[in-house]
């Protein structure tokens, strides 16, 4: 990957989690850390494999989570935002422990209609917000390089991911978002409850944004056994391991192609 005009070095690139556990491993690696708390939120400023980072959570749900998007962008200078996270599976291709990487976001619980079609957000006449090509690109070659290590036996997907404020976990629940979504025409991979949020906010400030999350549950009758057990044990370890080589590969192009 070659940084292009779309990312200049000295830039402040924004990590976000939207889970605690997958934020610590980075922060315990951060060189100059400064920690600030601004809005009830904590927000880490440093470097991270020579590049300027700030990390920070989320919080749940779509508003949580563009209050912090837009703070990173509007107080603290973020340049781009990568966002990790856990997401249910939607499409049957889709396994518990697959990465995807979003090509897109819409959110699945946003209904204007009969005033406008289901999904699209008013006044941007349109439903889906499209991932940076480059940004994502690069996330995409993170995820297979730390997937090929450890975890081999996980796919890597890239495509529509949908979000809402609601965890989704029944058989009939998901049944019917699936229908509801190919209905629309949207075909979509995974469901979680932050990233259309996010996008939006990027979207407003032309910021490139990229988003990946792990596969957790099925969005089905067991998702929040699944949910829990996973996230403990195994996708704050992918999140670390997919972040370290992003950075590495921003920070350094020609080692990351090798
Ligand atoms: N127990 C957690 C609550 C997590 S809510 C806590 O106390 O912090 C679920 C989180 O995982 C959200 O961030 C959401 O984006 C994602 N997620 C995973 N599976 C999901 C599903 N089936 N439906 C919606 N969101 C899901």
């Amino acid at each position: 990957m070659s940084a292009g005009p779309w990312w200049q070095a000295g830039q402040r690139l924004a990590i976000l989690s939207a889970l605690v556990d997958e934020q610590r491993g980075l922060i315990d690696h951060l060189e100059q850390p400064k920690r600030i708390e601004h809005a009830g939120r904590i927000f880490w400023l440093g470097r991270l494999h020579g590049l300027a980072v700030v990390l920070t959570v989320s919080r749940i749900g779509k508003v949580s989570a563009a209050m912090t998007a837009a703070t990173l962008i509007e107080r603290f200078d973020a340049g781009a935002i990568v966002f990790t996270g856990v997401a249910g599976a939607l499409a049957d291709q889709v396994q518990v422990g697959d990465v995807v990487v979003a090509q897109d976001f819409l959110q699945h619980d946003l209904d204007v209609s009969p005033l406008f079609p289901r999904y699209e957000v008013p006044a941007y006449g349109r439903a889906r917000f499209t991932c940076h090509a480059d940004l994502s690109a690069a996330l995409r070659q993170a995820v297979q390089q730390a997937l090929a290590g450890e975890f081999a036996q996980a796919s890597v997907h890239q495509g529509l991911i949908v979000s809402g404020d609601r965890f989704v976990s029944g058989a009939g629940e998901v049944g019917a978002l699936r229908q509801r979504l190919q209905q629309a025409g949207h075909a979509a991979l995974a469901v979680e409850m932050e990233g259309a949020a996010v996008a939006q906010v990027c979207a407003d400030h032309g910021l490139p944004y990229a988003a990946m999350r792990t596969i957790s549950d099925r969005a089905d009758d067991s998702a929040h056994r699944d949910f829990a057990e996973f996230v403990s044990q195994v996708a704050s370890r992918y999140a670390q391991a997919i972040v370290n080589r992003l950075l590495i590969g921003l920070s350094d192009p020609a080692r990351h192609r090798r």
